[in-house]
């Protein structure tokens, strides 16, 4: 009951009331936000055809969030720790700022081949939570340039922070949309792209699954230092990198270190999507126009909008990066890959053009000349199957369909097994 008062709230804040008490100005920034996010127009869509079905047995590809346990030990390690905490021996309460040296150590050895200097690692509750802190570091006087379609949360933030103008039909004023497509290999055509202040550039890419390759990132390393760009590299989907000639972080291109910085989450590594735990690398020889360190300023910005990760969390990351960890978590990461390729066969055996799934765990379908909620709406009806459209991650992804290879091995045959009873010849 207390769920339904508080949804039917919910759907009513969506819209303005008429008597405020309050003299308070609204944020201008905030009215100039689409009116729904993404994910709750695709719950909205489902609940409605859940009303008309109530039997119907919907399949979700959707949300990208990791379905599969917690490897067994880092849950005993997160146990442990937790336990510790009621002993007077055991007890810690706010931890070093910047996180647990031992985990900062741990990343920098295991994930970094110790490249990156241990005070350069700011370990924290993940990585949408370090792209706010950044946007929030970088304020109103920046541009930014993004994927075209991309992870909603960089165009979002650079709105609420004051970053740009209003929306103009799909695009927002002062955002330079890198556009990717099949016919660009999903890489943005760099001599046709306009010079912004920071350039969010995630891979392997949320919705498309592309990920760039060595040369590629050299290619945005240099354009960003003709430039004199700060790239924020997005590295959440690393650990489903499996091609050698892809490199796991922007920090194996040289140079990078001196214009980029790098989000990076243990939620996709490990199922740690609600445990909450990431991190980012700010290199200490990256600086601001006037020389000022961005380290410097992050650190600030840090430690004033945050008190450090959960220390259970940490005991968790640890064990992720001890040998156990990470036998344990390459075989989370082979799973879903496994699960991308069948819903890559699926979709190719119906005859359509297919990317990512192959070091993502994200499945990009093209629908040429249909609409993606169109077709959103189609998988919905017909096979019981709740996508994403791509057009949510911006005008690039339009005549797309995410899928998402977070689901159970299960669901992903049957998911095959609907679309070829459904569409197959
Ligand atoms: N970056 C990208 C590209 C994502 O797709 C997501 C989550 O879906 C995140 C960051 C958020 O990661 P975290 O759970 O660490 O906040």
């Amino acid at each position: 009951k207390r769920f339904t008062q508080s949804s039917t709230w919910l759907l009513a804040s969506t819209q303005t009331a008429a008597n405020p008490m309050t003299r308070v100005p609204r944020n201008p920034n905030l009215a100039k936000l689409e009116a729904g996010y993404l994910f709750p127009e695709i719950a909205k869509r489902k609940s409605a055809y859940l009303e008309k079905h109530p039997t119907a047995n919907i399949i979700s590809l959707g949300i990208g969030d990791t379905t599969q346990p917690i490897p067994a030990h880092v849950a005993q390690k997160m146990a442990e720790k937790a336990l510790a905490l009621a002993t007077p021996e055991g007890y810690s309460g706010y931890g070093p700022d910047l996180g647990d040296p031992e985990l900062r150590k741990k990343i920098s050895e295991r994930l970094y081949g110790g490249k990156v200097d241990i005070e350069e690692i700011f370990v924290s509750d993940g990585a949408k939570c370090d792209i706010g802190r950044l946007q929030m570091m970088f304020g109103s006087g920046v541009d930014i340039a993004v994927q075209d379609p991309s992870y909603p949360v960089y165009v979002d933030s650079a709105v609420i922070v004051g970053q740009t103008g209003t929306k103009n039909g799909s695009f927002y004023e002062n955002i330079c949309y890198m556009t990717c497509l099949p016919e660009n290999n999903f890489f943005p055509q760099l001599d046709k792209v306009a010079r912004a202040d920071i350039i969010f550039f995630c891979s392997p890419n949320n919705p498309t699954g592309a990920a760039a390759t060595r040369e590629q990132l050299e290619k945005l390393v240099q354009f960003a230092k003709k430039n004199g760009s700060i790239i924020v590299y997005d590295a959440a989907y690393a650990p489903f990198i499996r091609d050698e000639n892809i490199p796991q972080s922007i920090f194996e291109v040289e140079g990078a270190n001196e214009v980029a910085l790098e989000c990076n989450s243990f939620s996709k590594y490990a199922g740690f999507t609600g445990v909450r735990l990431g991190w980012i690398v700010c290199p200490k020889s990256l600086q601001f126009a006037d020389g000022t360190f961005v380290h410097k300023d992050f650190r600030r910005i840090f430690t004033t909008c945050f008190n450090g990760a959960s220390s259970i969390a940490q005991a968790g990351g640890l064990a992720v990066l001890d040998d156990e960890g990470m036998q344990q978590v390459r075989r989370l990461t082979d799973y879903y890959l496994e699960n991308a390729r069948i819903l890559s066969h699926a979709m190719q055996n119906l005859g359509l053009r297919v990317f990512g799934g192959e070091n993502s765990p994200y499945v990009w379908v093209q629908f040429p000349g249909r609409s993606s909620w169109e077709i959103f709406e189609e998988l919905l009806e017909m096979a019981q199957l709740v996508t994403v459209p791509g057009s949510g991650f911006g005008p690039g992804g339009e005549s797309f369909l995410r899928l998402s290879a977070f689901a159970s091995r299960e669901h992903c045959l049957e998911a095959k097994n609907r679309l070829e009873s459904m569409f197959g010849k």
